[in-house]
């Protein structure tokens, strides 16, 4: 059996499976079954950067290896490129997007610094699986130093439309480098078609009927293959002992009301001004949800040191201040919101108590909170998932309420919807929404994506 190879930006956790996310744990599983080395940054930052020592370790048969940023590399191309570039125009925020020369440079520079440090790892049997936008032009490096071996790229984060992506200064160079794959999976047809539609129109592609595209002298294979949580193991962590006193404590505090949820990491794309105002027009529109109808939402804040994620969290507390000042009572707040993280059963618990999950993106990848929501529910009392039709979910997840997050009043009347739905539909629809979670979860992904890689080459 060949060797498996995972390169990603954040490498890690390989033994604490409660601490890691669904798809760390996918990762890890994939990795044991083969023997293999984990390949990525170290999460510092040192002076020699890239060119520092090479920190390895072993877990079992898990090999890891990771190498520092240095200042510049963290300034310019991690705090740069990829998020101040790539993020938003993959995310359709051409308003937030910074072009800069300096940080493009910097990416392209730490793609190579990484594919030299991997280059020497690697054996002539491995099987290479490179994930996300920060490694978009891995591979074509990788290939100038004369690796032969299959590497496919799985793109966790939407693939924007052309009318979009030819937005980028450099987008024909980075879009050429990535036809080194053979394998590029996404998480949607939606971002699937948009690639596919980008080399057509920009490089003349040539698309044969089972998914490969021919353009710059390359033939890629490009699939959706929609990520999956660890979906029987969180639907266990929903029943735990822990999940079980959030459940009974929330029941206690709430007694006969409901109890929207949110939890996002907090960032533009998620929608949550738009949300909270929805929430808000719930409450003016439909009078018999107040004092009766909450939000929860959990949004820890990522990457501080950007201007955009300042302002959201500012903006947010503003609209939580001005809703819960209007509508509370003296035993009553509308809007609860937190900004710390929680252990995986703690949230799961939160999910299954919350008769409506709110998750309304305006540009996902994926979302996996959907999918966890969904596996948390109870099937004798299952909650409403409703969610933007800008979520990546949304392709499959049609038991669910779709809406539209930019419109405000169509969300409010779904919540009102969703707050009024009946016993038979909400399990009608759960059950649906289930089997999907439950069938589609980490391990088929993982499974399909490197079963299409291997025979890429047969
Ligand atoms: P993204 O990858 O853009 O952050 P996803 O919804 O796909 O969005 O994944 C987010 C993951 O982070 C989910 O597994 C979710 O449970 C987790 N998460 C988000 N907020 C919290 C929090 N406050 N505490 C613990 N886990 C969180």
């Amino acid at each position: 059996m060949s060797r498996l190879v995972i390169v990603s930006n954040r490498v890690g956790p390989v033994r604490d499976s409660a601490r890691a996310g669904g798809l760390a744990v996918a990762i890890v599983e994939a990795l044991k079954e083969s023997g293999g080395l984990w390949f990525g940054w170290s999460g510092e930052v040192s002076e020699d950067g890239t060119h520092g020592a090479l920190k390895t370790e072993t877990v079992g048969r898990v090999e890891l290896a990771t190498v520092d940023f240095s200042p510049d590399d963290y300034r310019l191309h991690y705090a740069g490129y990829t998020n101040r570039t790539l993020w938003p125009i993959l995310h359709y925020r051409l308003d937030l997007a910074e072009f800069d020369r300096e940080m493009d440079r910097a990416y392209r520079a730490v793609n190579e610094r990484f594919a030299a440090r991997l280059f020497p790892l690697l054996k002539p049997d491995d099987v290479i699986w490179v994930h996300d936008y920060h490694f978009l032009p891995l591979a074509a490096t990788l290939r100038a130093m004369g690796a032969e071996q299959p590497i496919g790229f799985f793109l966790h984060i939407p693939f924007p439309v052309p009318e979009i992506l030819t937005a980028l200064p450099n987008h024909a160079a980075l879009v050429r480098a990535m036809m080194a794959y053979d394998l590029i999976g996404f998480q949607t047809e939606r971002d699937r078609r948009s690639f596919e539609r980008y080399l057509q129109e920009e490089a003349d592609a040539v698309v044969s009927a089972e998914g490969r595209v021919r353009a710059y002298g390359r033939t890629v294979t490009a699939g959706a293959f929609p990520v999956g949580i660890d979906a029987e193991s969180f639907a266990r962590f929903a029943t735990s002992a822990d999940a079980r006193r959030q459940v009974d404590r929330l029941t206690r505090m709430i007694a006969d009301g409901l109890q929207i949820i949110g939890v996002d990491r907090l960032d533009y794309s998620k929608g949550l001004p738009e949300r909270f105002r929805a929430y808000a027009e719930m409450l003016e529109k439909y009078p018999d949800t107040r004092s009766h109808v909450s939000m929860l939402q959990i949004a820890p804040p990522s990457r501080e040191e950007l201007d955009a994620y300042i302002e959201i969290r500012q903006e947010l507390e503003q609209i939580t201040g001005n809703v819960n000042g209007r509508y509370s009572s003296f035993d009553w707040v509308p809007i609860r919101y937190i900004t710390r993280g929680f252990q995986r059963r703690t949230l799961a618990g939160l999910y299954r108590f919350s008769r409506i999950g709110l998750v309304t993106p305006l540009r996902d990848g994926m979302n996996l909170v959907a999918k966890e929501y969904v596996a948390a529910q109870d099937s004798e009392d299952p909650g409403v998932l409703v969610l933007s039709r800008f979520a990546g979910a949304a392709e499959t997840l049609d038991g669910a309420l779709i809406v539209n997050p930019f419109n405000i009043e169509a969300v409010a009347d779904t919540l009102q919807r969703a707050v009024h739905m009946p016993l038979d539909e909400r399990q009608a629809r759960w059950t649906r929404l289930w089997d999907t979670v439950r069938q589609h979860d980490a391990a088929a992904w993982r499974e399909a994506f490197l079963t299409s890689l291997k025979s890429c080459r047969a």
